[in-house]
């Protein structure tokens, strides 16, 4: 688990996503935000790893302010119909996705989003099912459950650039296959490790009959718009008006070929 923890304290790419829509004339970007662990920091937690590690009191600012401020949730399912110009979505919308299945998540994070009605997307490893600090079994079905929505982030989180042909079972089909499992849904959302991917991970994707992948490095891909949906880290130094800030500035971007 050291070494998974090693790995998941890379998750560190500070790139805005960049999807606008077009609602009632006025251009508004729903902006996705990746979160990891949410718990107050230890002195063991390297300044770099602060980046990422929200303390309880900043998710709570940060999920109040969503909420005092009007931001819409949506699902990725409200995401890709708008990107697909078949729904429009409210103004001020916004996606909160969770990467590494922390148990943090469920026991610290999951309140908080209760108490203001806010689902989810939470993407699981699934080497660290039942694992101690990880998501349980049950804990991932109580979210279903709940309404928040279950995605698949590989067997152990490797970069799915380095994968030689018998990976894609290990790293893909297998994991998706047990939380389909688990769920009883089809595992439609992928999110990439270190947010990095590549055409061969999308083939991939694509032939396990993954409908969206979300990546937290480099520009969206007029090509492939579907499967590499930008993030943004929401920083675990932020407050609710920082978070607030850095949405801002997203919405400022113009640039995007995918503006409608
Ligand atoms: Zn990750």
């Amino acid at each position: 688990m050291k070494a998974i923890r090693t790995r998941t304290l890379l998750c560190l790419f500070l790139f805005p996503i960049t999807l606008y829509a077009q609602v009632d004339n006025a251009v508004v970007p729903p902006v996705v935000l990746c979160y990891h662990q949410v718990r107050d920091w230890s002195s063991r937690d390297s300044k770099a790893a602060r980046d990422y590690i929200v303390p309880v009191e900043r998710f709570k600012q940060h999920m109040s302010m969503l909420h005092d401020k009007g931001f819409h949730v949506i699902l990725p399912t409200d995401l890709l119909a708008y990107q697909l110009r078949q729904k429009k979505i409210p103004p001020n919308s916004v996606l909160i996705s969770f990467d590494d299945g922390t148990a943090s998540q469920y026991t610290t994070a999951l309140p908080v989003l209760e108490k203001y009605g806010f689902k989810a997307v939470f993407f699981i490893m699934t080497v660290t099912l039942d694992r101690p600090g990880y998501l349980s079994r049950s804990q991932i079905l109580s979210l279903k459950k709940a309404g928040h929505v279950i995605g698949c982030h590989t067997w152990d989180h490797h970069k799915v650039t380095s994968y030689n042909s018998s990976d894609w079972e290990k790293q893909l089909s297998r994991p998706t296959q047990v939380l389909s499992e688990l769920t009883g849904d089809k595992i439609q959302y992928f999110a990439y490790p270190y947010g990095i991917w590549d055409t061969a991970a999308i083939t991939q994707l694509r032939a396990a009959g993954y409908t969206a992948a979300f990546q937290l490095y480099g520009k969206q891909d007029i090509r492939y718009p579907q499967y590499t949906i930008r993030r943004i880290i929401a920083n675990g130094h932020w407050n609710g008006q920082q978070l607030e800030a850095a949405i801002s500035g997203i919405s400022d971007r113009k640039d995007n070929p995918l503006n409608h």
